[in-house]
């Protein structure tokens, strides 16, 4: 990655890896970004009735501000006169813009930062399943650590957040570090007294 790499995520279309293992066109991060401030936007097309407004998202409208003026704030910083134009152009030109290696490292480093936020907010990786009450096979806990933490998790989303096929799914011990995945996960969950996979994602 280098600056202009994380410039082009921002503000251009770019690609990027889709839960299908090829890479896709997908649009800009501040494109979507935006898209997450602008009230009913989303599920309206065609229809002059609209159904309820589509609320906003708080998250966004405070990450979108702190990108703008932290950037305009570094670029104060840097060449000491305010940018006078749009976010988008004032990213555009960081990779020629920035006075020298520091300054570029350090840009690299924030845009990344803002990169992260953004798809954390706008694609929150849903948490493993905890199974409850079930012991490990390999270190014979259930619960571990001093806040008695469950030791067993299910991992069973895919990376757009829907349920993955059982084929996909893994177990994990918080605890002692072992791991099952593949055909395993079934015969685990067998093991364990959960006959059916689906009453692992109930409890
Ligand atoms: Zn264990």
């Amino acid at each position: 990655m280098s600056l202009r790499d994380n410039v082009h995520q921002l503000v251009n279309e770019h690609m990027k890896m889709g839960p299908d293992g090829k890479a896709h066109m997908v649009p800009a991060l501040l494109d979507e970004l935006r898209e997450a401030v602008t009230p009913g936007h989303a599920g309206q097309a065609g229809g002059s009735d609209g159904g309820p407004p589509i609320p906003i998202n708080p998250n966004a409208v405070d990450l979108l501000a702190k990108i703008e003026n932290g950037a305009k704030g570094d670029y104060w910083e840097m060449l000491g006169v305010a940018w006078p134009g749009t976010l988008v152009d004032l990213l555009l030109q960081l990779p020629s813009g920035a006075p020298n290696a520091e300054w570029e490292a350090y840009l690299e480093h924030v845009l990344l930062d803002w990169i992260d936020e953004i798809v954390a907010l706008l694609w929150p990786v849903k948490p493993r399943r905890k199974l409850f009450g079930k012991t490990c096979p390999a270190c014979g806990l259930s619960l571990h650590g001093d806040e008695r933490a469950v030791c067993l998790t299910l991992g069973c989303w895919d990376s757009t957040g829907e349920l993955a096929r059982i084929g996909e799914w893994d177990i994990r011990c918080e605890g002692c570090e072992a791991a099952w995945s593949g055909d395993q996960v079934a015969w685990l969950l067998r093991a364990l007294d959960t006959p059916k996979p689906e009453m692992a994602l109930v409890s």
